[in-house]
């Protein structure tokens, strides 16, 4: 065991002025949706150049409610990526709706663009994407296929605040934008997401959504005339996001270094232990757009006497912690009992199987990354196949 403190593959920044925020919030006497929130709200559509932003209790709350904007339901099908957080394709099942599935490139890890008009039906309503590690894909031709095919696109952008595509933020571009707020993400409320709207009556269907599907009249008229959730941010949340929302920039200059020492010193170190022909498959060096929400790397399996959770366990002994994000959707139980079938997406099946997420955080110590590399360099080293 090391005598190094434990570094875990993700840990959130929140600094003593978010803290005594929160305090305020708290003894304000009014701690659920209120001015916080419309505040909150209010700064996201500033920073996604005017447009009109909600916020929701969850980024899976907020999926949610986009499909239901848009009217998707029974009989309909949307296309999206197996290699995503399970509440991607659990929305769409939620609406009763059908996941199809369309297999990742291997170079970017998100869905193939090329391959997607292969699985267009004439019941598919729209396509969602998953930017995973916050690396978007490319919009031009996402937006060209949607136009093409008449397709609403439904942006799981879940892992992609901050992210760029072409000089312009993620949400600013697109159709209907879905963030998470989530602990683990670059910007986080503790729980929470926003959806970007480029419709004004979508957000009022959103609005009622949001909550039971209320609507308001003057001080004592009320009417539900659609099935709504309870869906809604609280001021404790927004008032972190506030703070987090000033803290970005300087949060995102720290994962681009860490994310630029990650390239220099996993080369410099399996040089040094001499695995350089290692198929280690490092992520794409996006310098530009990615907003660097994690750092994954792809095992080379066929080179090693050892699998993933043995590596996984010898760096936990190591003092390192890591992740998988994720295993293919189509491999869980529910999926397979839908008729899912993992190698239908073999891409996806073979990343599912060898993606590690090593650990990328603000807060990380200057001396964690080269750390990192040696301890999986050394583990990669000793489990050679010969
Ligand atoms: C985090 C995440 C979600 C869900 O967000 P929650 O806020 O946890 O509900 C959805 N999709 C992706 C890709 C995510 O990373």
């Amino acid at each position: 065991m090391s005598a190094l403190p434990f570094i875990p593959f993700t840990r959130p920044s929140f600094d003593q002025e978010t803290i005594d925020a929160v305090g305020e919030v708290l003894r304000s006497g009014w701690v659920t949706s209120g001015p916080k929130l419309a505040q909150f709200e209010a700064r996201l559509s500033e920073y996604f150049g005017g447009r009109p932003v909600l916020c929701f209790a969850n980024g899976t709350a907020t999926m949610k409610i986009a499909l239901q904007v848009v009217g998707i339901g029974e009989g309909d099908e949307v296309i999206t990526t197996p290699i995503s957080w399970v509440a991607t394709s659990n929305v769409i099942l939620g609406v009763r709706a059908k996941p199809v599935f369309v297999d990742i490139d291997p170079i970017t890890r998100n869905i193939d663009l090329s391959k997607v008009a292969a699985a267009i039906t004439p019941k598919t309503r729209a396509i969602m994407p998953v930017y995973l590690a916050g690396l978007p894909v490319d919009m031009d031709q996402l937006y060209a296929l949607a136009k093409q095919h008449n397709l609403r696109v439904i942006e799981d952008a879940a892992q992609a605040f901050g992210s760029q595509w072409k000089g312009k933020k993620i949400g600013v571009i697109g159709d209907l934008v879905s963030f998470s707020f989530q602990a683990n993400k670059n910007l986080s409320t503790v729980e929470g997401g926003c959806l970007v709207f480029n419709n004004l009556d979508e957000v009022k269907l959103a609005e009622k959504f949001r909550l039971q599907g209320l609507t308001r009249q003057g001080m004592d008229g009320m009417d539900v005339d659609v099935l709504g959730g309870k869906d809604n941010l609280t001021d404790v949340n927004a008032v972190i996001g506030l703070h987090q929302l000033k803290q970005l920039p300087a949060f995102q200059a720290r994962r681009s270094n860490l994310a630029r020492q990650y390239f220099d010193v996993i080369r410099a170190e399996m040089k040094f232990a001499g695995i350089e022909d290692f198929k280690l498959e490092l992520p794409p060096e996006n310098f530009t757009e990615s907003n660097w929400h994690m750092f994954q790397i792809i095992l080379p399996l066929n080179q090693l006497n050892i699998d993933r959770s043995q590596v996984m366990t010898e760096l936990k002994d190591l003092g390192i912690g890591t992740g998988v994000h994720y295993p293919t959707i189509t491999g869980f139980t529910l999926y397979k009992n839908l008729g899912y079938q993992a190698i239908d997406t073999p891409i996806a099946e073979r990343i599912g199987r060898s993606i590690l997420t090593l650990p990328l955080f603000p807060g990380m110590a200057d001396g964690d990354v080269p750390r990192i590399a040696q301890g999986l360099c050394s583990i990669l080293k000793k489990h050679r196949k010969n």
